[in-house]
């Protein structure tokens, strides 16, 4: 029989209750679990494809086309695991479902009403995975934090699930301030946080704690004698340098294992020790590569975000460590390089540029003139997306010399349209209809053998996840290719251009596609590795150099 394992929050939201979830999910998966993961999102949105992503962070791109939360990133990350589009439930979606369903009749005249129907249909979405027979474990993190107006129906259902029979253990992940007046770890705010939550009639099985420093025992005893429950079920989750240390965290505490006993089951195996060595291995590299990732949404308010391009830097991350080096990520506005072109000094010094996916007008300028700026200067190059169709339009104006070129996304009406809808897309959207309507999940592309690109993947089929609407024109392609680009992957009917490359170039590689949403942390994306090699090459010359 499947467990399910519910993950909620108090306090405060942005705790990293994603991080815990993936780190319950990944020490039960090493103890020998089948596990997977289910994100719910109480926004009214059907899905994260339609939010900006300084409102909420990157849109995770599914195999299967779904626009997601970045969390549902965390999970495959630190699991392994592809995860369909299914295993996101949004208030939107479920909303959607019930009143189709009442329209359609198929409540037989009942008072469609929150409880039972809303919550009815929030399990049968939560119980779909398990139906599959395929896994012993299913985390559903349920965003928002508790006391929120919308994710009450979320929790009344995973309540009811319980009293249903099915076998369900609660965590509640809190915050545990320190006061810099009083230099003291205050456990209040998590007490009322867990009383609201009782007032849901849902008793914590446990509870974790984000604290700065690990919770001491005192603290401990604390919130379990006023949340009512046993002081080794209080998990201490301090900040760690590092992500994946989480899962340590939990494994010293024995989270697993009391997990285990509660649900009566043992541990299986332990595949602890790869693991373990292989985070060792990351917290002892040295040297470090630098590389700027040249985007634009950064900006909220006074506060900066490196969440929107959480994938593109966890992908770095990958790439470095398997090259046994530390990643030092700069961020880069391009705003700023289009109001003092100046600035591109800043790209100094840095080993390696990303220009990652983006849409929409703004910071555009900014962005060509990097991907020139690399082009010229032979700095190890890689175009997600964006990145490749701006390659694409520097390469027309400033080595084909045709001035005018642009993309449609930029230009309504450009005269060198070198960029344009993808022919499909040009309806979608004259009817505004926006979500989930881009090309979207896994398509092959077919690689030129002896290019970089085939070299880097290892084989001549590859599968890589998309979301756009654009594409090379393929009128231009081939002055492109006549002045030097290389397209050394396409589609498999030949149509579409996947990946492009120059020549006598250091490392100039872009694609259509977002292979960061691929990359693990011991299984890297195969472009990533090379830019980091590139980059690793570019150090040495210059140190040769000196
Ligand atoms: N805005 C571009 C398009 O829709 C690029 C999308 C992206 O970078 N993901 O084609």
């Amino acid at each position: 029989m499947v467990n399910y394992i519910i993950v909620t929050g108090g306090v405060v939201s942005g705790l990293g209750k994603g991080i815990t979830t993936a780190s319950v999910g990944k020490i039960l998966q090493l103890h020998g679990y089948k596990v997977t993961a289910i994100k719910i999102d109480p926004y009214i949105n059907c899905d994260a494809g339609t939010l900006r992503p300084t409102e909420h962070g990157e849109v995770w791109v599914t195999e299967d086309g779904g626009e997601i939360d970045q969390d549902l990133g965390h999970y495959e990350r630190f699991l392994d695991i592809n995860i369909p589009k299914c295993h996101n439930i949004t208030t939107g979606q479920v909303y959607g479902a019930v009143i189709e369903k009442e329209r359609n009749g198929k409540y037989l005249g009942k008072t469609v009403q929150p409880i039972p129907h809303v919550t009815d249909e929030i399990k049968r979405r939560i119980r779909k995975p398990s139906t599959e027979g395929k896994f012993d474990f299913v985390i559903v993190e349920i965003g928002g934090t508790v006391g929120d107006y919308e994710n009450v129906l979320f929790l009344e259902a995973v309540r009811q699930m319980k009293l249903e029979g099915d076998k369900v253990i609660y965590v509640h992940v809190t915050y545990v301030p320190v006061l810099d007046s009083l230099g003291e770890a205050k456990t209040k705010p998590t007490q009322h946080s867990v009383k609201r939550l009782r007032e849901t009639g849902i008793q914590p099985d446990f509870i974790v704690t984000r604290t700065k420093e690990p919770l001491d025992f005192v603290r401990r005893e604390k919130i379990a004698m006023f949340c009512n429950i046993h002081e080794e079920d209080v998990i201490s989750d301090s900040d760690v340098d590092n992500v994946y240390k989480v899962t340590l965290l939990f494994e010293e505490q024995n989270f697993c294992k009391k997990i285990l006993n509660k649900l009566n089951l043992r541990k299986d195996h332990n595949e602890l020790k790869k693991w373990k060595m292989f985070l060792k291995k990351i917290s002892n590299l040295e040297q470090s590569v630098k590389i700027g990732i040249v985007g634009k949404y950064f900006d909220i308010g006074t506060s900066q975000l490196s969440d929107s391009y959480i994938s593109v830097i966890e992908a770095v991350r990958h790439a470095a460590w398997n090259n046994n080096l530390k990643s030092e990520i700069r961020w880069i506005d391009s705003k700023t390089f289009e109001k003092n072109p100046r600035d591109l000094a800043l790209l100094e010094g840095i080993d390696g540029i990303i220009v990652p996916g983006g849409f929409g007008l703004s910071g555009i300028q900014g962005k060509i003139d990097t991907v020139k700026y690399a082009r010229e200067h032979n700095i190890p190059y890689l175009g997600l997306c964006l990145g490749m169709q701006l390659a694409v339009v520097e390469f027309a104006r400033n080595v084909c010399n045709i001035k005018e070129a642009n993309s449609r996304e930029i230009e309504k009406k450009p005269v060198e349209p070198v960029i344009d809808f993808i022919p499909e897309q040009a309806k979608i959207i004259f009817e505004s209809r926006y979500g989930a309507s881009m090309r979207l999940g896994s398509y092959p592309a077919i690689l030129k053998k002896g290019s970089v690109v085939q070299m880097l993947y290892g084989k001549t089929k590859v599968s890589e996840r998309h979301r756009h609407r654009y594409e090379v024109n393929p009128d231009y392609i081939s002055i492109l290719e006549k002045n030097g680009m290389v397209f050394s992957g396409k589609s498999p009917d030949g149509i579409l251009m996947e990946f492009l490359e120059l020549p006598n170039h250091p490392f100039f590689v872009a694609t259509q596609s977002h292979p960061e949403f691929k990359s693990r942390p011991m299984k890297p994306a195969p472009l990533f590795n090379g830019l980091i090699r590139a980059a690793i090459k570019k150090q040495e010359l210059i140190r040769c150099s000196v």
